[in-house]
Parts: structure tokens; C-alpha cells; sequence
């Protein structure tokens, strides 16, 4: 369950309808190091050209907008630490002063300040949030940076450009041959988590058969586990320990009736507290392309915009598409716009959009933090339950996933490596020698 990606394979394309990005090229990220060890770095395609398009019709000057981005991302990927702030009202004053720098020139402030809108935008996909008032200021004080993607105080450039394009559904290909798969049980959707218990087994077939022949199987001879999961089908898994790591969203959605007994308050508070998100991609497949031929991404700048102002508004939902890629190769196409200039704009020969909130496996995205809450809540949530009833069975219910890793919520190597720490966790657990993992060195930095 820890890497799941989502993809859409239509004739020879392939469209990554979750995870895209690796946010943090480096040798310390183990997505990229999977991605390394797999030869899939080789196959990653060029980028192609950035295009910057005014919905007044007409190109933007790409250095203009590059230099202006970057500016507005070295004060939005600001690392705030206890402000209590939100990142709205930061981004609103800061670049007000550069704004007001511009003076006399309307034009450019226009511009400037469009940009600056765009960039607002851009976060708000990152971080899965509907409006930047909502963002800690504080989001980010315990974050790893791990790379040139990551590199909040002050990255030169577009982030999306140096974030690596991969393909994800290459990479569970690449995974999956490594699992040993006869001990991945599919399709089965979890109604109840029962702990704190006494569950009983049958032994094995064989094991019956021999005290069959000794003597009349007790219930000594039944093995006790203190977990016992139920499925929707109606089959039962009992277990010495589960590793829960459904989203937030499904937390949120279904904890309180999930866990028989039910979490401890702390926990609930914790689920409650933070957040998940939501964004959708919309996939347009065109019979030929129309835009130019080395144009690898098309962001779209409203010259009414300004950062103050950016928030998700459902009435306007179409100006909150800012931002489009070419996929490639090229028979790989996604792509749609409103204001390039052209007339003779082509309808599209098929769509695809997700819809993250409602697919009842996930609701939404992924975490993020809200003014006054605290990333150190993320560690609540991993903290794994304790048992009353059987003090030797520690550890039967332990938490990973995204949402439980302070220092990296909202990747995929985020998700990774809190597998990998409750994987030590466990091991440590039965006193187990392991060398240990990037994910208990870094949890150790902050
Ligand atoms: C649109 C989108 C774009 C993203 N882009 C990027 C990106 O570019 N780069 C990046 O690093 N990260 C990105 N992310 C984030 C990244 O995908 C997640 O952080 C990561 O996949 C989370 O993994 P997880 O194991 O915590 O949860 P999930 O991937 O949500 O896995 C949880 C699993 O639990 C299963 N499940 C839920 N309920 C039940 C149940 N009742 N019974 C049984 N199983 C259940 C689900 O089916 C799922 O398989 C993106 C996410 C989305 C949605």
C-alpha cells in the first residue's frame, strides 16, 4: 500500500494522473534513487521551451517572466518558523514593496504583480490548498530539502523546471518485480481495524492434521493476535501488527468509525487538525499539435490578478488553470488554452480529469497546514497505538503515509520513507539489528 501511483494508459500513452514530479533530484531521495538504480533517469524526455501567454492575447517577454517568477518564489518558498502567520499575508506585503518599487511604470507593475499571482497559484497546487490565507507561514520549519526543487529561500527559477518529469507508472513496473507477490492480497478494501483484542486462528492444514494424530487441538494450540482486520468481503486477517496507511482524506472521512475500540483522542485531534487537499489535473488529447514545437510548458498570466487575491474561486475555476505541459514524447499529449492567440484552437479528441476528492480511496490529495497548526501534529498522528489489554503486544497499530512525515508530507518520497520507519520501528521492536535508514537519520536532523 505505501507506493501507490496512479496512471491512465490510453493506446500508447501513458498519463501520470497523480504523482509526476520528484521534488528533490539528489542522491538522498530515495525516489530518485529507485528511479537511478532502475535506468529510468535516461528515459526522462527534455522539457521543451517555457511560454508565458497574457490573457489580453499576447506572448510575454520570457525573460521578464522568468526573473519575475523567481523573485516572487524566493518570497513565497520562505521558511517561516513559530510566526503564527499565513502565508497570504506574507506573500501579499513582501511583494507589495517590490511592486511599489516599479513606481511610475504601470505597465510593468501590471505585469509584475500578474506574475507574482501566478506564482500564488502555483503554490496552491503544491500544497493543495484552496487559498494562501489558509497556509502556515510555518508550513515548511521542519521540511528536508533535498534538492534543487526544494530549495525554499530563494531558488533560482521556475520550481516546476527543475523538479524531474518521470514517469511513475515505469517505476511500480519496476517495483512490483521485486515484491514478492504471492504475499500481496489485492482488491481487498478494509471496513474494520480491531485491536486491542484476542483473535483467534485456525493453525495451518498440515499443522491440524499432525495434533489430529497426537492429540485433540486445544485452544492452546490456536494462535492468539491482538489484530484482526475485516474486509468488505466479509474476510478476516488477524495480525501481530498492521501498518495503516490510508490517506488522510480516508482518515478523516472514516477513523472514528474504522477502529474498534476507537483511537485515542490525541489521534482524532490530530486528523482533525490537518488538513488534505485537493487538486485535479485535466488531460486534453489533441489529433495534432498546435502550439509550437519546442514549447514544453504554457503558463497563463491574468493581468487582473494580484498575489493578494489568489485564491480558488469556484465561479472562476477556469482562471485557476494557470498552467499547462506538453507531454512527451509527443505521442504522450496533454495540453489546453484559453488566451494563446490563436482562433483556429482545435477541440480536443478526448479528455481525462481526475476527481481526487471523490474517489472514495483517497478524498482529496495530499496534507498541508493551516495557520496554527503545528507540523509536530504529523508526528501524533505516527505515533502507534497502544494496547491496554495485552502490554507485551506493543505496537499493534502503527501509522504511516504522507501525512505522517513532518519533514516530507506531500511527496512520494515522503510516503517511502515513513514505510521504512515504521518498518525500523517495528524492528527495533523485536530488538532486530538493521542499519538504519535515511528516514530515522532525517527524522534525527530536526
Ligand atoms: C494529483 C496528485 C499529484 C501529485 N504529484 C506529486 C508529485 O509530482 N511528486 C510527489 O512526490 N508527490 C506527488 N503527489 C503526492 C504523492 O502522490 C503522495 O504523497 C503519495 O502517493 C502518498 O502515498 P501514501 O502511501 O501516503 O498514500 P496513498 O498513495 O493514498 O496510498 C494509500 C492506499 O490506501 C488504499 N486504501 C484507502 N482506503 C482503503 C481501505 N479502506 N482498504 C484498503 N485500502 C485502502 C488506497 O487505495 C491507496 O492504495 C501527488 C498526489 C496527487 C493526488
Amino acid at each position: 500500500m505505501l507506493l501507490s501511483f496512479s496512471y491512465y494508459v490510453k493506446g500508447n500513452a501513458c498519463v501520470d494522473t497523480g504523482a509526476e514530479y520528484i521534488h528533490g533530484a539528489s542522491e538522498e531521495n530515495p525516489v530518485y534513487c529507485l528511479l537511478k538504480k532502475s535506468g529510468l533517469l535516461n528515459q526522462i524526455p527534455e522539457m521543451g521551451e517555457e511560454a508565458f501567454y497574457s490573457n489580453k492575447g499576447h506572448k510575454v517577454d520570457a525573460n521578464f517572466a522568468r526573473y519575475a517568477y523567481g523573485a516572487g518564489e524566493s518570497i513565497i518558498r520562505y521558511r517561516g518558523s513559530n510566526t503564527g502567520k499565513s502565508l497570504g499575508e506574507h506573500y501579499a506585503e513582501k511583494t507589495q514593496g517590490m511592486i511599489d518599487s516599479l513606481q511610475e511604470d504601470n505597465d510593468k507593475r501590471t505585469r509584475m504583480q500578474s506574475i507574482f499571482a501566478l506564482v500564488g497559484k502555483d503554490m496552491l497546487i503544491d500544497v493543495g490548498a484552496s487559498d494562501l490565507h489558509r497556509i502556515s507561514l510555518d508550513s515548511w520549519q521542519y521540511y528536508i530539502n533535498m534538492g534543487d526543487s526544494l530549495n525554499i529561500a530563494g531558488y533560482d527559477g521556475l520550481r516546476r523546471r527543475s523538479a524531474f518529469i518521470c514517469n511513475y507508472c515505469s517505476l511500480n513496473d519496476s517495483i512490483s518485480v521485486k515484491c514478492y507477490v504471492y504475499r500481496l492480497l489485492l482488491k481487498r478494501e478494509v471496513s474494520k481495524i480491531k485491536w486491542d483484542g484476542s483473535f483467534c486462528v485456525a493453525p495451518p492444514h498440515d499443522e491440524l492434521l499432525l495434533s489430529a494424530h497426537t492429540e485433540s487441538p486445544s485452544e492452546e494450540k490456536l494462535c492468539q493476535y491482538p489484530v484482526c482486520i475485516v474486509c468488505e468481503n466479509g474476510e478476516e486477517i488477524v495480525a501481530d501488527h498492521v501498518i495503516v496507511t490510508i490517506s488522510l482524506g480516508c482518515l478523516k472521512a472514516h477513523a472514528s468509525s474504522l477502529f474498534i475500540p476507537s483511537l485515542p483522542t490525541e489521534k482524532m485531534e490530530a486528523i482533525d487538525k490537518l488538513c488534505f487537499g485537493n487538486i485535479a489535473k485535466i488531460f486534453l488529447e489533441y489529433e495534432e499539435a498546435f502550439w509550437e514545437s519546442d514549447v514544453g510548458t504554457i503558463s497563463l498570466i491574468y493581468e487582473d490578478d494580484t498575489p493578494a487575491s489568489v485564491s480558488t474561486n469556484k465561479m472562476q475555476w477556469l482562471k485557476n488553470m494557470q498552467y499547462f505541459s506538453v507531454l512527451r514524447p509527443k505521442e504522450r499529449l496533454m495540453f489546453s488554452k484559453k488566451c494563446i492567440g490563436h482562433s483556429n484552437i482545435p477541440q480536443p479528441k478526448s479528455i481525462l480529469c481526475t476527481k481526487w476528492r471523490s474517489n472514495k480511496f483517497i478524498k482529496g490529495t495530499y496534507a498541508f497546514l493551516t495557520v496554527g497548526v503545528d507540523g509536530k501534529v504529523m508526528d501524533t498522528l505516527a505515533q502507534p497505538l497502544v494496547g491496554s489489554q495485552h502490554p507485551n503486544k506493543d505496537h499493534q497499530v502503527l501509522f504511516a503515509g504522507e501525512a505522517t512525515m513532518k519533514t516530507l508530507y506531500g511527496t512520494v518520497q515522503g510516503a517511502l520513507l515513513s514505510g521504512h520507519r515504521e518498518a525500523d520501528r517495528l524492528a527495533a521492536h523485536y530488538k532486530k539489528t538493521v542499519a538504519p535508514t535515511s528516514a530515522t537519520s532525517l527524522d534525527k536532523q530536526v
